[in-house]
């Protein structure tokens, strides 16, 4: 077989059909649904204790952190009550060495000590004041892990994923670990929320929404890692809950749709993907992330080349001279286990070119290779694996989107009288079902929002009318000042 014919075949091992998408869909409902009625703490399905959404009109100043997959990040946001607000940002990339510390206490003191440098250099004079006042700013701690939530400020982390390997922080209260390290700065905060990134992007949406527009029941993220809230009836909630606001009727659910793992689910399931699951940290564990993510869609993409490059017949990159780690060259990345980001499968899709030169480019400066050992054959072999697993993680993310649509009840007729809690106050003048998402793979890997529709309209409860209703939103770094909006509300509710 032919490069281009070895390609293409592997590139059809990827294909998630549109009937695909209809079975997944409903065995993602099915899931759903389970996780709700679980008695035992589930890592999917986790109540999140908020109940409404912000309506725009909240005042005042909060913090947030945000422990992301890659980056950490502290931010302060001023609400000006008309849907307007100020914000001021910090980022610093997690040190490696962070991820896998020895203790929790590492990590917590790097937060805190990254909250102290914001404070101290974006809020010096608020600090006194408060020192004198003895009030405490609120935080919203953004922790997009798998955590156990029996309080809107409590959270009992599950498990790790997105590469932490802590173990002395599994089963312990996140929150509470984070409120000892600030406390040892002396810092006047209080962690007042935990949030999920999912969930503060979708109220970063709704707080800045124009009054009059539909408010948002549905975030989502698709960055390192994947997840998905939504809106639910708390009558539909039977496994316990802690003490909870029910004076809506509703509660935001965090699906940690990352972890869905039944086999139903896990589709298509080539040997590349099982090749990327062995080698990652928790094998048989996140396996939709493993599928969906930023995280591993680029090393997908190098399991597969790897093998076009082993194989004799079709010959990717003949002759190319790798670099010499003994000559001080480093390791080529080709070969590197998570060396190729999932930008590069951004580049493949935005170069449509005909001899896909911006592709061509970015493989020799990526890979670290001459041009004279990419020819075009190889260039056109890349862009359609890179657009095969980029295409796939697009439909199934709309397939998570979708199903989480229909069981919130957000595609049926009588849609808008559900109450989207606490702002509708006429819901006929509202039109149409809005969603918020944030991430760099939803954000910048062209074409995703167009596979997602794609996915969208071949669903029966939604179909391209109900495609057409479904308005989305990017939630630009929204997870940290949606988890500033969150602590605020929840001091206020005290
Ligand atoms: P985080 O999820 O850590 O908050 P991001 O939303 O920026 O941060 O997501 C980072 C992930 O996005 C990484 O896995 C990276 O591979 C992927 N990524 C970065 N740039 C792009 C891009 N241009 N296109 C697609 N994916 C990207």
């Amino acid at each position: 077989m032919s490069l281009s014919q070895k390609a293409e075949s592997i590139a059809s091992e990827f294909v998630f059909s549109d009937d695909d998408v209809r079975k997944c869909s409903k065995q993602f409902i099915f899931e759903l649904d389970k996780g709700l009625k679980s008695v035992v703490p589930t890592v999917c399905q986790i109540p999140t204790y908020v109940t409404k959404v912000a309506r725009g009109t909240e005042k005042g100043v909060s913090l947030a952190v945000d422990l992301g997959g890659t980056n950490l990040r502290v931010c302060s946001v001023e609400l000006n009550g008309d849907t307007t607000l100020t914000a001021k940002h910090a980022k610093k990339v997690i040190p490696p060495g962070i991820m896998t510390a020895a203790t929790g206490a590492e990590l917590f003191h790097l937060i805190a000590h990254e909250i102290d440098q914001f404070l101290q250099l974006h809020h010096r004079d608020a600090l006194e004041k408060l020192r004198q006042s003895k009030d405490v700013l609120p935080l919203g701690f953004t922790f997009s892990y798998p955590a156990y939530q029996t309080s809107i400020n409590s959270g009992i982390l599950l498990r790790w994923t997105k590469g932490f390997v802590i173990p002395d922080v599994v089963n312990k209260d996140v929150c509470q670990l984070l409120q000892v390290a600030i406390d040892e700065f002396n810092l006047p905060v209080e962690v007042t929320a935990l949030v999920n990134d999912a969930l503060g992007a979708l109220m970063f949406r709704t707080y800045t929404l124009p009054l009059s527009q539909t408010r948002t029941s549905v975030g989502a993220i698709f960055g390192t890692g994947t997840n998905g809230v939504y809106l639910e009836k708390l009558s539909n909630i039977t496994k316990s809950l802690g003490n909870h606001d029910d004076s809506t009727g509703e509660m935001f659910i965090s699906c940690e749709w990352g972890s869905f793992d039944n086999g139903l689910l896990v589709q298509p399931n080539t040997t590349y993907d099982v090749k990327v699951d062995q080698i990652s940290m928790n094998p048989g564990n996140q396996m939709f992330e493993k599928r969906v993510s930023g995280m591993f869609q680029g090393e997908l993409l190098r399991v597969v080349l790897n093998e076009l490059y082993a194989d004799p017949d079709a010959g990717l990159f003949r002759g190319v001279q790798w670099n010499d780690p003994a000559q001080g060259e480093g390791p080529a990345p080709f070969f590197t286990p998570w060396a190729i980001d999932t930008s590069l499968l951004s580049m493949a899709a935005a170069d449509n070119a005909q001899e896909l030169p911006a592709l061509s480019k970015a493989l020799v400066e990526t890979l670290r290779i001459s041009a004279d050992h990419v020819s075009a054959d190889d260039v056109r072999a890349v862009k359609t694996i890179a657009d095969a697993i980029g295409k796939r993680a697009a439909r199934l993310a709309g397939m998570a989107i979708a199903s989480v649509l229909i069981k919130g009840g957000r595609m049926t007729v009588d849609r808008n009288l559900l109450p989207v809690t606490g702002i509708v106050e006429n819901p006929s003048d509202v039109e149409g079902v809005d969603i918020a998402v944030d991430g760099s793979v939803v954000e910048l890997y062209p074409g995703f929002e167009r596979y997602m529709r794609e996915a969208w309209s071949v669903i029966d409860d939604i179909g391209p009318a109900g495609e057409r209703m479904i308005k989305m939103g990017i939630a630009k770094d929204g997870s940290s000042i949606g988890a500033a909006i969150i602590a605020l509300i929840a001091q206020m509710d005290v």
